[in-house]
């Protein structure tokens, strides 16, 4: 099962594939978690990287590429993976054609609003870096995860100024690969229309796609 979940920022790309992750037993990849261990670590890429993403740019296409490539390359890989975050560009999705054979693209169709409202409440934890939000997702205990007791914080680039920057991005760069991979006959489409749907709701939707396509 060789995977792309696409969908603007705030989507629930990360929520679902991390599920759909432990469901299937394949990696979850997320290009986004890569980039900030990449700065966490402050080598000299990561410093590179960080002036992309604090603004809420996309890093470039040779370096994130690289990076992805990689990871694609350990073995836990060899049986596929759920890609999260990569391609974002039409350039990327041409440089991941030579990298690896994917077998299908879910395409989250979630609009503006849910978008904005999801982004500007959602926590992180520092030492796992599981999802939660302030309304749809909160955990047991005010600010600490409840997988691993971790303190939960706002990732910076979810301040409203940046979310807003983020949206203009993807529209611009990503959307196109809706069109990229549908012509390729690769894409299919969840629609997210109520903002308090359960996670779980989406990943079965998905998981059922996968059925479908004898991938699972
Ligand atoms: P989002 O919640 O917007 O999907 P991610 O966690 O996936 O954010 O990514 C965070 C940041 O990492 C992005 O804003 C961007 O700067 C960088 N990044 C992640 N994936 C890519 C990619 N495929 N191409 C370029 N930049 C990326
Ligand atoms: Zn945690």
């Amino acid at each position: 099962m060789k995977i792309i979940l696409l969908g603007p920022p705030g989507a629930g790309k990360g929520t679902y594939a991390s599920r759909l992750s432990s469901k299937f037993n394949v990696p979850h990849i997320s290009t986004g978690d890569i980039v900030r261990e990449e700065i966490r670590a402050a080598t000299p890429l990561g410093l590179k990287i960080k002036e992309y993403s604090d603004r809420g740019d996309l890093v470039p296409d040779e370096i994130i590429t690289d990076l992805l490539k990689r990871r694609l390359e350990k073995p836990d890989c060899a049986r596929g993976f759920i890609l999260d975050g990569y391609p974002r560009t039409i350039a990327q999705a041409e440089m991941l054609d030579k990298i690896a054979d994917i077998d299908l693209v879910i395409n989250l169709n979630v609009p503006d609003d849910i978008i904005i409202q999801r982004l500007s409440n959602r926590m992180i934890c520092k030492v796992c870096g599981a999802i939660y939000n302030r309304l749809t997702l909160k955990p047991k205990i005010d600010n600490i995860c409840d997988k691993c007791g971790g303190e939960l914080y706002t990732r910076e680039d979810d301040k409203a100024e940046v979310v807003q920057e983020r949206l203009k991005v993807y529209r611009r760069k990503t959307e196109p690969l809706i069109d990229y991979y549908r012509r390729k006959g690769m894409l299919r489409e969840v629609r997210c229309e109520d903002p308090m749907i359960k996670p779980e709701i989406m990943v079965e939707r998905i998981a059922s796609i996968l059925r479908d396509a004898g991938l699972t």
